[in-house]
Order: C-alpha cells, then sequence, then structure tokens
C-alpha cells in the first residue's frame, strides 16, 4: 500500500525495508527485530501490542506522506546522499569503474557517462542520467528538497 512512499524513502537513502507480501503478525516481529518504525495506513495494524515504534501515515498522496515522515520523525535530507541505495532490494549501492561496466551499458552511456553504481544484492546497475535529475525536480516540487 505505501510501496511508493517507500521508494522515495530509498531515494533519499533511508533505510527501508518493504514487502507486501507479509502477513500483519510477521511485519510487526519483524519490524521489532530489526527495530524499525513501522509506517502504515492500517490501524488495525497499530493497535497489535508488539507494533509500539509506528507512525500512522494519514495523507493518501505520497508527497505529503513523505513530508509526514520527514517532519514527524526528524529526519534530514541532505542532497549529497540521495541515490545511495537500490529501489528495489534496499542495499546500499557500490562504485563500479567504468571500465568494468561498458559490456553492460549502451554505448552512448559508456561514452557519456563517469560514475556508475552497483546493488550487490540484484546486480541492477544505476547510473546519473535524465530521470535522475526527474527525481531531484519532484523531490524539490514535493517541498522535501531544497538549496
Ligand atoms: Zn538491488
Amino acid at each position: 500500500m505505501l510501496g511508493s512512499l517507500a521508494s522515495w524513502l530509498r531515494v533519499l537513502d533511508f533505510d527501508v525495508a518493504y514487502d507486501a507480501g507479509l502477513e500483519d503478525a510477521e511485519l510487526v516481529e519483524r519490524a521489532v527485530l530489526e527495530r524499525r518504525t513501522i509506517l502504515t495506513r492500517d490501524r488495525r495494524l497499530i493497535q497489535r501490542r508488539r507494533a509500539r515504534d509506528h507512525l500512522f501515515i494519514r495523507d493518501d498522496a505520497v508527497a505529503a506522506q513523505l513530508r509526514q515522515v520527514l517532519v514527524e520523525l526528524g529526519l534530514g535530507v541532505r542532497r549529497g546522499s540521495l541515490f545511495g541505495r537500490c529501489l528495489r532490494c534496499n542495499t546500499p549501492l557500490v562504485e563500479e569503474p567504468p571500465e568494468a561496466v561498458r559490456a553492460e551499458v549502451p554505448p552512448y552511456v559508456a561514452a557519456t557517462q563517469r560514475r556508475f553504481r552497483r546493488c550487490p544484492d540484484c546486480r541492477r546497475l544505476y547510473w546519473s542520467a535524465t530521470h535522475v535529475t526527474g527525481m531531484v525536480e519532484r523531490l524539490e516540487a514535493m517541498g522535501v528538497l531544497s538549496g
């Protein structure tokens, strides 16, 4: 239900576990075990005794959700640490030298991009491209990023 919010929080480099397939009881146990704050729109879930550390997300719109999380959990956003995690796995990315990835990327990308990062889990490769600029502009429009 909050998959979009989870992705945006990963763009901002926060450690976010997301698994839509988990039962409520499993989700709460995992949160307790990994000392995570549960973000949810499900009131029944937060009534569980062990779901003590939680934030009830009020809004449907992802921009408002993101602002609520940052304000109410007191999280700061730093421009320099955007895009540090795999959006699919939440794993911190590692730098790859351009010559190591040349065979995997389109020639135009190989010729124009200098910085590549890879997810050690799913092996997905990331590089700065127009969609990164687009995401930064969206974060600015959402009031999450300034300056
Ligand atoms: Zn990954």
